[in-house]
């Protein structure tokens, strides 16, 4: 049983994301996705919604388990019994970043990082350019699963 976490922000989930969720599946046998909770960080999205965002856009695939976690996201692997970190790469900028943060965690832990190719024509989509858009009042639904609701308030 292969089984890979998929961590991030999902702040709100991008068609970004939901492409790589979905490209993983057929790597994987489970991929628990595991929305990282930093106390210093401010979301636009509660927790509650950041998961039920993901839960709604993957019902009915067995295969996929929403979770949050604090903590090192090594720790959260064993703790899910995960052998693989899953992460998407859409830039040489976001290489560099992740680079470092793949030999930290192989200097931690057995864990791989195991990365997939941004999809062509999905690459300029990232969760803080679907929240501008929203703070700015546009069109944000052809960047978004259609989970991805905003409420207005
Ligand atoms: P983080 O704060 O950890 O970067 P994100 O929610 O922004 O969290 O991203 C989670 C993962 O999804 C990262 O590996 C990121 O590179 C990847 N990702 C985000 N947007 C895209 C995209 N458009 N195409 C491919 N991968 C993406």
């Amino acid at each position: 049983m292969k089984r890979a976490i998929f961590p991030g922000s999902f702040d709100p989930i991008t068609l970004g994301h939901y492409d790589i969720i979905q490209r993983g599946l057929s790597l994987f046998d489970e991929l628990v996705i595991a929305i990282g909770e930093n106390a210093e960080k401010r979301y636009m999205f509660s927790l509650e919604e950041r998961i039920r965002f993901i839960s709604e856009a993957f019902a009915g695939e067995p295969r996929i388990r929403v979770m949050s976690y604090t903590g090192l996201t090594v720790d959260f692997c064993k703790k899910v019994e995960a052998g693989f970190i899953l992460r998407g790469l859409r830039n040489p900028g976001d290489f560099e970043f992740e680079k470092a943060i793949a030999h930290t965690n192989r200097k931690l832990s057995e864990i791989e990082t195991v990365f997939l190719l941004t999809a062509s024509g999905k690459s300029y989509i990232s969760s803080s350019i679907v929240r501008d858009v929203i703070r700015n009042g546009g069109d944000f639904t052809g960047l978004v699963p259609d989970t991805v609701r905003v409420s207005k308030s």
